[in-house]
């Protein structure tokens, strides 16, 4: 379905819509002030775009390197070319090892490759630890978010959630009750896991090592407690040196929550004495945005999820409003590389203000390479009619300066005498969510009208 209509839905719901907005507004408030704490911060994003321009320019080497070292230091490397490899190569281990438990860490490269489903159907439970994931889960649905995966859940829903599953008291919303009550359950979900599985935030060509990033330790028990550990990494995880994490463990927290470092940033080298570990690299469709003048810029993102709670469109139409597996200005751009005909509408879910270029850490031109995307997805005949109509007419009349003031005067003249409910009607929902001052109630013509009074006064 198109964002649009996806959008509509939502912001039908104005309190949750509302709600929302201001939810992703607060992380970007946080965001700001955590970032204007650094006095170097311009310097950090800027050190951090060019690693990652360095590092994408010779990724062939860098991959080599970090298998290399990731060997030397017992790990067993896998590739995969795309989701379903990526699927077939974890159940291969899994089943090898006889695991019927897996517990797993906030990954959303599982995501994108669906892997719970996929292991579901092969008779292996997954469990996700990290609290967000845990309660989507529950719920049966994805992620909306990449750094909060619940957050358009209410506490309250939460508390039914967790009621329904995990047997808690109905009608308790209280944060605290209910977190202990998942710790207490995942918990048990720890103590009985034959593997534990997690994603990987940053990869170091020069050790072979790796580094996971969470708020609540989930990562770091998941793996401690079961003989094997699987990793899985985008091939864009990459940085080539150890002391270039520094630069990135310092603007991802800040960008992300606020926050001046992740509660636990967890280094893994090898596998731990008497256990074994696995390393699978996944590209699925990664080179092709690398071989795209346009697009390989977008491969920096180090998944901050700050053009998310920045972005006008995202906080007031919500995470499910793109269907894709990473949703907001980044997910609009990965998407049509992978499906342009279905995610077409996503680079148009975009106001080009920009505020998602201005935040993001690794300085990605976001709204440049959304833009560009709008063209190619007209240039491919993937826009639908009434777009293409409009968009000739508007092209046609700004190519005649003399059309375009005339219909300026037009649109002056008539506008007023539109009856109120042509603009603010059910059929328009972005008109009733706008930061605009409160439409008054009186009609546009008695507006008019009486402006025309006061004027000949
Ligand atoms: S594009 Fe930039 S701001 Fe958005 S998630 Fe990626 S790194 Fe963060």
């Amino acid at each position: 379905m198109p964002h649009a209509t996806l959008a509509a839905e939502f912001v039908a719901d104005e309190p949750r819509a509302h709600w929302h907005d201001q939810t992703l507004w607060w992380a970007r408030a946080k965001r700001d002030k955590a970032a204007h704490c650094v006095p170097e911060w311009e310097q950090l994003r800027e050190a951090a775009a060019q690693i990652k321009a360095a590092t994408m320019a010779n990724l062939a080497h860098y991959l080599e390197q970090f298998e290399a070292n990731a060997m030397r230091l017992g790990a067993q490397v896998h590739w995969a070319a795309n989701a379903a490899e990526h699927n077939e190569i974890v159940l291969g281990i899994l089943e090898r090892h006889g695991v019927r438990w897996l517990v797993k860490s906030k990954s959303m490269l599982t995501e994108e490759c669906h892997l719970n489903p996929f292991l579901e159907r092969h008779g292996i439970e997954v469990v996700d630890t990290d609290l967000g994931e845990r309660i989507v889960q529950l719920a049966g649905e994805r992620p909306s978010h990449i750094i909060m995966p619940a957050v358009n859940f209410k506490r309250e829903e939460i508390g039914k959630l967790f009621h329904e599953h995990l047997g808690t008291e109905a009608g308790a919303s209280d944060p605290n009750y209910l977190t202990e009550a998942a710790r207490q359950h995942l918990r048990d979900k720890f103590l009985a896991a034959d593997a534990g599985l997690t994603g990987v935030n940053f990869a170091i060509a020069e050790t072979g090592g790796f580094v996971v990033c969470t708020n609540e330790g989930n990562a770091d028990l998941g793996v401690s407690l079961p003989k094997l550990h699987i990793a899985c990494m985008g091939l864009e995880k990459l940085i080539p040196r150890a002391k270039d994490l520094g630069v990135f463990l310092r603007l991802l927290a800040r960008s992300a929550t606020g926050q001046p470092i992740t509660s636990y940033s967890s280094h893994f080298h090898g596998p731990m004495p008497g256990c074994e570990l696995h390393i699978v690299l996944v590209d699925n469709g990664r080179s092709a945005i690398l071989g795209s003048d346009e697009f390989r810029r977008s491969l920096n993102c180090i998944r901050c999820g700050a053009c998310m709670n920045t972005c006008p469109v995202y906080r007031r139409s919500g995470g499910y409003s793109y269907e894709a597996t990473v949703p907001g200005p980044i997910g609009s751009i990965l998407a049509p590389a992978g499906d342009m005909k279905r995610f077409a509408s996503l680079p148009h879910a975009c106001s080009l203000c920009g505020s998602c270029t201005d935040v993001c850490p690794v300085k990605i031109d976001i709204h440049h390479q959304l833009l560009t995307w709008r063209h190619e997805i007209a240039a491919h005949g993937h826009l639908p009619l009434t777009k293409l109509m409009a968009m000739k007419a508007a092209s046609f009349v700004f190519r005649h300066p003399w059309l375009y003031r005339m219909a300026g005067k037009a649109a002056r003249a008539i506008v007023p005498l539109l009856p109120r409910f042509m603009v603010y009607n059910r059929l328009n929902a972005w008109g009733r969510q706008r930061e605009l001052p409160p439409m008054p109630k009186k009609s546009f013509r008695r507006l008019y009208r009486q402006r025309g009074k006061k004027a000949e006064r």
